[in-house]
């Protein structure tokens, strides 16, 4: 591998100054939550970082990961570093097709044997041996588990890749499962969302390439540095919340004053995701900032979990006196129903067992 490899030339070649480049490392080390000491030793592992070799494998999926993250921030450094992987084989993105694409995905593996990074969006199906779903005449779940023997690690991008998503939703007709539920013996973060939030794919891309390893991870696969926080412990609305000042309607007078969500069925209190920080479309906004509150995509099962537009009062109390109550009782509300969607997850999960 020779220098021209390297970021640090790739930057230069696309006018990134040293001043520009240091301050996307200042920003990647607040986002990670690392110490201002470390700045120069991302800049130093970021400038020599050489160019990975990734496989993205799209399975179960409508291409919105896809473009979650190739329609945001170019020419950035964020979209540099997009950049800067080898994409050997991508579906949506790559030139090549049919033979030449299946071709250069094994030659990609053969080389790479060991070392490349397998990223995944959509879901797998698995009944009826997984035929609903087919690449080059392959199930999805045959090419997932011959491309994953060979990877370093697996980012699956996406609530599909990471929980099953959409296509999993109750009545599951293709037996969708996530990728951790059939690949058991490789390091795996996921990246839940739907579509996930582009910063925090390049985030985990550019520890990658700057640690040699994947970020610290919490009970389910995630970036703590990203998912250790809920929507609603960094919302701005918050106060509202606090003051059980709730907007009724999405046009009423508390809608217009900017009052908390919560009662129009925002699921924040239970989603761990980092829309309230990192934000969308460069950082422009995110949906509470939008007026509607969050749906809750980055959860698992977040599409069998009731309706979008219901209170997560009522699914806690089970009445509109539910909804009375949490007005009343604020943040208390927040804790309850984050650890309640914890012990409901697992209780999902376990149903799903039987
Ligand atoms: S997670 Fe959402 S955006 Fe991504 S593939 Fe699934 S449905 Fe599409
Ligand atoms: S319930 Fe939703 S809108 Fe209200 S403070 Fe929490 S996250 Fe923000």
């Amino acid at each position: 591998m020779s220098d021209k490899d390297t970021l640090a030339v790739r930057l230069r070649e696309h006018g990134i100054s040293r001043r520009g480049f240091m301050k996307f490392c200042a920003a990647t080390a607040s986002m990670m939550a690392l110490p201002a000491s470390m700045i120069p030793r991302i800049a130093a592992a970021l400038e020599s970082a050489k160019r990975p070799s990734v496989i993205w494998l799209s399975f179960q999926e409508c291409t919105g990961c896809t473009e979650s993250l190739t329609r945001s921030h170019t020419p950035t450094i964020e979209g540099l570093i997009f950049d800067h992987i080898s994409l050997d084989y991508h579906h949506t993105l790559q030139a090549a097709a049919g033979d030449a694409a299946e071709q250069a995905r094994e030659a990609a593996m053969h080389e790479n044997q060991g070392k490349y990074l397998l990223v995944v969006d959509g879901s797998i199906p698995i009944r009826d041996n997984g035929i609903y779903s087919t690449i080059a005449g392959m199930t999805n779940l045959d090419m997932l588990k011959e491309v994953a023997k060979g990877a370093a690690a697996i980012v699956s991008v996406g609530t599909c890749a990471a929980y099953g998503g959409l296509p999993k939703a109750d009545p599951n007709p293709t037996g969708a499962v996530a990728v951790s539920e059939i690949i058991t013996d490789k390091p795996i973060v996921n990246v839940p969302g739907c579509p996930p939030i582009p910063t925090v794919i390049t985030g985990v891309l550019a520890h990658y390439l700057a640690f040699g390893r994947l970020p610290e991870l919490d009970e389910l696969n995630r970036p703590k540095v990203f998912f250790g926080q809920t929507i609603h412990d960094r919302c701005y609305r918050r106060p509202f919340y606090e003051r059980g000042q709730f907007a009724e309607t999405f046009d009423d007078e508390g809608a217009r004053k900017g009052w908390c969500l919560f009662k129009l069925g925002c699921k924040g209190p239970i989603t761990y995701n980092a829309c309230a920080t990192a934000k969308w479309n460069e950082g422009t906004s995110f949906p509470i900032e939008a007026g509607h509150g969050c749906i809750g995509c980055s959860e698992p099962a977040f599409w069998d979990k009731g309706g979008f537009y219901e209170a997560l009062s009522k699914g806690t109390h089970g009445s509109a006196e539910g909804i009375a109550m949490a007005a009343g009782i604020g943040a208390a509300v927040g804790v309850a129903a984050a650890l309640g969607s914890r012990s409901r997850q697992a209780q999902a999960d376990r149903k799903e067992e039987v």
